[in-house]
């Protein structure tokens, strides 16, 4: 009996070596490809606005220019419009590399959610609609990173989007809990993607995403605002229908301002 108990847990060590050792080979083997992805994109991401400046620069510097009004504006307008979109890329990775470095290091205070729904939906008029609930909106969160993430997910809606984008911003109280969201009617994500969306570098491989630009970190960044701040962040989706990233907060000074409606309307 001893005899094959051993040869039992001989084939499985065995196996469990080689289950292991396979998991590692194939973990590396995605990591590898994650990594050559991102250099990829980033170099095709970075090039493309570098090129555009050169171009508008070359072509403010020609001698007829100065006679072309309209021309000269034109170019001068590119020059601000890729500067800027290159700091938002440059911003994305260092941001990236900053947590990755010090974790999610947040300065709460205490924060108007409306308030800076509004801010974010301003940017992106006429896109945004909010749907906001009567409500004490205040909630302990880092603004910085509180605005960045709504921006990043308002920026996703109208980038997936087939049609005109309708993005809309809402929050609702659900058992004394704020709950907000940000939905769109764009292409959707297949269930089999909506967890890997979350990953740092992942973009769905179909040929409609990689027409947009992206380094497959904006999703990334949202989750860890949101675990950071003890948040809970659920994804609802139907391909060709369209997203609903939905995020449950506890306000602050609840009571202070339920005890001031009670008073109100006394
Ligand atoms: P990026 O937009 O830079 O690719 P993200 O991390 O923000 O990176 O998103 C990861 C992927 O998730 C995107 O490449 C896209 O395929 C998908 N995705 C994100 N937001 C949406 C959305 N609102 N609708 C459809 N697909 C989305």
């Amino acid at each position: 009996l001893s005899g094959w108990l051993w040869s039992t847990v001989a084939v499985l060590l065995v196996v469990i070596f080689f289950g292991y050792t396979l998991s590692v080979v194939l973990k590396q083997r995605r990591l590898t490809e994650v990594q050559r992805d991102f250099i990829n994109n980033i170099t095709h991401e970075l090039q493309t606005p570098v090129s555009t400046i050169r171009i508008a620069a070359d072509v403010l510097q020609s001698d007829t220019i100065i006679q072309q009004p309209d021309r000269l504006k034109q170019y001068a307008r590119v020059l601000g419009e890729e500067s800027r979109r290159l700091q938002k890329q440059i911003n994305s990775v260092l941001q990236l590399a900053r947590s990755e470095r010090s974790g999610f290091v947040l300065d709460k205070t205490d924060v108007d959610l409306h308030d800076i729904m509004r801010t974010v939906a301003d940017g992106f008029a006429p896109y945004v609609t909010l749907d906001l609930a009567a409500t004490n909106a205040q909630i302990m969160a880092d603004g910085y990173h509180l605005e960045t993430a709504l921006n990043n997910l308002i920026d996703n809606a109208i980038k997936y989007c087939d049609t005109t984008p309708c993005v809309i911003l809402q929050t609702r109280l659900e058992h004394g809990q704020l709950i907000w969201s940000v939905s769109d009617n764009g292409i959707g994500i297949t269930p089999e993607h909506q967890k890997a969306v979350f990953r740092q570098f992942f973009r769905v491989a179909s040929g409609h995403t990689h027409n947009v630009k992206g380094f497959g970190l904006g999703l990334y960044y949202v989750q860890q605002v949101i675990r950071a701040h003890g948040w809970r962040l659920t994804l609802m989706s139907k391909p060709g229908q369209g997203s609903r990233f939905e995020i449950k907060s506890e306000r602050v000074n609840v009571r202070m301002s339920e005890k001031l409606t009670q008073n109100y309307s006394l």
